[in-house]
């Protein structure tokens, strides 16, 4: 049976582009630096990136964790929003591998304040802790994109500082797509930036890690006490290559369709959703005026063939992916309709 899977991006399946790359993949131990398909991928990634250099990592959350651990010393200082995927989803890694300390600032629907970030940068006291490293989100998990101003006023206040800023770029290029803008103008303002092959690109495993030539030197050692020094890992690169030549254009269809079930599903009585939160492939709404359980919808919607997250503290997520299409979407709010009027 076939599911229409909207519990994340995360879930989507390589392309038959990709088995086939990766099936005729060439490939040899990365840890020797013998992997002509990752050398390939990291070499085109940096360029992307507007990165003198990038590094393959297993994950998203290992690449920030990296980034963290390769910038800082133990006892820093991170400034970060409240919100950030490294303080809410990575297990408080950054308290474990890097050792430092997270100064968390909250937010306004995902930007920090520019000057909330400078009141926070210690200055020298015997007390202190030093401030080692800011990180941004963009796009955030909220599913929202921040304003490239935003990111060039703390960036400014980072350098006139000397401290190094680190931007979580999980799903950069849905924000580069959002802004209709090459993704080096969002890089730019930072040192480093992780970003992910495996969601909305569709390939199976990795992310990418980028930054200066002496900052990707370190993180590869880093990686390597880690445990990321991958052996033939060209087979993973090479749906990797093809994630970002191939799949970055046509992230707007999913764009668009998130925008199609926003729509839909808000002139559904009871169903409120904030349209204007709707910038990539994620769409927030609050069903609980319907008084139908998110988590009997979560059953029910399986029953017809949907996967669905239940609600987290009353507001529901529906992610739009490569393999969710229009119809599909047609398909979900018909079906949403049916059970609420059952
Ligand atoms: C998914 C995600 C990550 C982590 O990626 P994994 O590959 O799941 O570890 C980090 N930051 C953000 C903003 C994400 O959405």
């Amino acid at each position: 049976m076939r599911f229409i899977d909207l519990r994340s991006d995360t879930v989507t399946m390589p392309t038959d582009a990709m088995r086939e790359a990766m099936y005729k993949a060439e490939v040899g131990d990365d840890v020797y630096g013998d992997d002509p398909t990752v050398s390939k991928l990291e070499a085109y990634a940096a360029a992307l990136l507007g990165k003198e250099s990038a590094l393959f990592v297993p994950s998203g959350t290992f690449g920030n964790q990296l980034a963290l651990f390769t910038h800082c010393k133990r006892g820093n200082e991170v400034i970060l929003s409240d919100d950030s995927h490294i303080v809410m989803h990575e297990v408080g890694g950054a308290s474990v591998i890097a050792g430092v300390q997270l100064r968390t600032l909250p937010t306004k629907k995902g930007e920090m304040n520019p000057r909330e970030v400078a009141s926070k940068i210690r200055g020298e006291d015997i007390h202190y802790p030093s401030t080692g490293l800011i990180c941004l989100e963009n796009a955030h998990s909220n599913g929202r994109v921040i304003s490239l101003e935003n990111m060039a006023e703390i960036y400014g206040i980072a350098k006139n500082h000397g401290i190094p800023v680190h931007l979580d770029g999980a799903r950069v290029f849905n924000a580069a797509t959002y802004l209709n803008i090459d993704v080096k103008e969002i890089t730019k303002y930072c040192d480093s930036i992780m970003c992910c092959l495996s969601k909305g690109l569709c390939a199976p495993v990795g992310s990418i890690l980028a930054g200066s030539k002496d900052f990707i030197d370190k993180a590869r050692k880093g990686r390597k006490l880690m445990g990321g020094g991958l052996r033939q890992s060209g087979f993973l690169a090479a749906a990797g290559l093809v994630a970002l030549q191939d799949m970055i254009h046509r992230l707007k269809e999913d764009h668009e369709n998130a925008l199609l079930l926003g729509r839909e599903l808000s002139k559904i009585p009871g169903i409120k959703v904030e349209m204007d939160d709707i910038h990539l492939n994620m769409v927030f709404f609050d069903m609980q005026d319907t008084g139908y359980d998110s988590d009997q919808l979560v059953d029910e919607f399986f029953n017809r063939g949907i996967k669905i997250n239940s609600a987290e503290d009353g507001i529901m997520r529906f992610v739009t992916n490569y393999w969710v299409s229009e119809e599909d979407v047609r398909h979900v709010v018909k079906t949403m309709k049916e059970l609420l009027s059952a």
